[in-house]
């Protein structure tokens, strides 16, 4: 099953090595020639705006969903037609959440980081039924993965949840890893289970 509005938390800086940015203009060119939408949070700066300069550049289309305080003229991107300008972080998300029908976490930082677990946290109490990517950049994020692996080994992750989120570490694979999770893996419908 496609997913074609795709939201994306990345770095607000754009890390030191400018393959991130490379990577990052090859996932936003991917998105905008696949037909899907970026769905992010409406940043100029770092990986974010890089992001959506190249889904933009590519003729694709873009979603910004920015609280108010954040929206000042230097940080919302000014080349977003859609910027849903939001009260709050807590608002944002969830406007972020509805209008997605995937996450994927690319490069960042504590925001990139907590939207991500949020992401998959929701996954595991099936608050939502959508696929999680993570974009593994030239093994970015191996030492977090390593230690989701501890946390499965020591008994505080269920192994089933293993499939709450997908790797990969080029947007061509993730995009098709996502595509291929099955729709039916977490029926908000179905509820949470007992611990
Ligand atoms: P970080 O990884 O700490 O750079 O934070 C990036 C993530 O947090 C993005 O996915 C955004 O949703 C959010 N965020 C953090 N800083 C900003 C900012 N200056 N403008 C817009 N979004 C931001």
């Amino acid at each position: 099953m496609i997913r074609r509005q795709i939201c994306v938390f990345c770095g607000s800086r754009p890390g030191d090595d400018p393959r991130f940015a490379a990577a990052t203009r090859d996932f936003g060119r991917r998105l905008a020639g696949g037909g899907r939408r970026l769905v992010y949070g409406g940043g100029s700066f770092g990986l974010m705006g890089t992001l959506a300069d190249a889904v933009l550049d590519a003729g694709g289309e873009v979603t910004g969903v920015i609280p108010r305080f954040l929206a000042t003229a230097e940080v919302a991107h000014p080349r977003v037609a859609d910027m849903r300008l939001v009260g709050d972080m807590h608002e944002r998300k969830a406007l972020m959440a509805e209008l997605s029908d995937a996450f994927v976490a690319m490069p960042g930082g504590f925001g990139t980081l907590e939207e991500l677990f949020e992401a998959i946290t929701w996954g595991q109490l099936k608050i939502h039924a959508k696929p999680v990517g993570i974009l593994n950049v030239d093994g970015y994020f191996d030492a977090l993965l390593a230690f989701l692996d501890r946390c499965f080994d020591d008994g505080f992750i269920k192994p089933k949840y293993r499939s709450l989120y997908v790797v990969a570490s080029t947007p061509g694979d993730l995009l098709d890893a996502i595509d291929a999770v099955p729709s039916d893996t977490a029926d908000p419908a179905r509820g949470i289970e007992k611990i």
